[in-house]
């Protein structure tokens, strides 16, 4: 491509809102033929919101929002700001927890009003020797519908399972439609529970799902990709993502994500927009022709 063509490619790409950081990005784009999207906040709107409050016989619904939301308080996972949303509209007032940590990728763990709180998905609990089959089919309905289910654990013993549905962006369906159309291998690539991430995928007709993945294993699903001589596109937002980002051919950042992803990756779509995608593809082609 000519100095010139890709001035013109980069400058059309930042009036449509794809920021391209580098010219090699946008000569590269056109040969990307696998591309893997972050679910959360990449897919979905990363907003997501408490849904459903299933407990055990004996547990109040808000008093278990209350304990989960007062350990959340420590957490700065969109789950968490779920959870702190839906005790904030039910007018809960929160405790101080005590020990807290987070595993990452697996949830969070404290003490409030001295009760051992424990939050998370399966592995988690199985981790903590929390015994789920009192709300196991509860879980799975919700999964089956693309819900995360997150569990509740109160000193050991089962509590609860929360509801937490993140709707997928209005842009998605469309932008999805047109990058498998355009011959695009689209893998989502997530660390929600296999159930979840196959219902909202369906949703998508998305057929390649790489779930339950840890943060530090998501560079590894790209790398084993480009192993098998694909040319590999990453789009995600979250801290999580950044590895991965770099690990790609190009890496894409939505706008609204957070920094280090945009640090990591060679393209920000500004809009948060998927169908941006579709537009860098289009632009690296023109470029690449020299078209103007
Ligand atoms: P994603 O890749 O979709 O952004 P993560 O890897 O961040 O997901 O999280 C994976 C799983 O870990 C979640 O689906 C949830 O079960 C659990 N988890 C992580 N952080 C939290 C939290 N703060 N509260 C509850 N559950 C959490
Ligand atoms: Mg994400």
């Amino acid at each position: 491509a000519t100095p010139m063509s890709i001035m013109v490619g980069v400058g059309r790409g930042a009036r449509e809102g794809v920021l391209i950081k580098n010219a090699e990005a946008l000569e590269r784009f056109e040969k990307v033929d696998t591309l893997v999207i972050d679910k959360t906040g990449t897919l979905t709107e990363g907003r997501p919101a408490v849904t459903a409050i299933k407990t055990v016989a004996g547990i109040e619904e808000g008093e278990l929002l209350r304990l989960a939301a007062s350990l959340e308080r420590g957490s700065e996972h969109p789950l968490a700001d779920a959870v702190l949303r839906a005790a904030k509209d039910r007018g809960l007032s929160l405790s101080e927890a005590a020990d807290f940590d987070s595993p990452v990728g697996r949830g969070v763990i404290g003490t409030v009003d001295g009760k051992k709180v424990v939050l998370g998905g399966a592995p988690l609990m199985a981790e903590q020797g929390v015994d789920l089959g009192p709300l196991l089919a509860e879980a799975e309905a919700l999964r089956q519908d693309g819900t995360t289910a997150v569990f509740a654990a109160i000193d050991g013993r089962l509590a609860g399972v929360l509801g937490i549905a993140d709707p997928i962006k209005p842009t998605t369906p469309d932008a999805v439609r047109a990058l498998l159309a355009d011959g695009v291998r689209l893998v989502m690539m997530t660390g929600d529970n296999r159930t979840t991430a196959i219902a909202v995928a369906r949703k998508l007709g998305i057929e390649e799902v790489e779930a339950e993945v840890l943060p530090q294993d998501k560079a590894k699903v790209v790398q084993k990709l480009r192993a098998e001589g694909r040319v590999v596109a990453m789009a995600g937002d979250g801290v999580n993502d950044a590895p991965a980002l770099a690990a790609a051919d190009i890496g894409v950042a939505m706008g609204a994500g957070s920094d280090v992803a945009i640090e990591s990756a060679g393209v920000t779509l500004l809009k948060g927009d998927l169908q941006g995608l579709v537009r860098a593809r289009r632009l690296s082609r023109m470029v690449m022709r020299n078209i103007r």
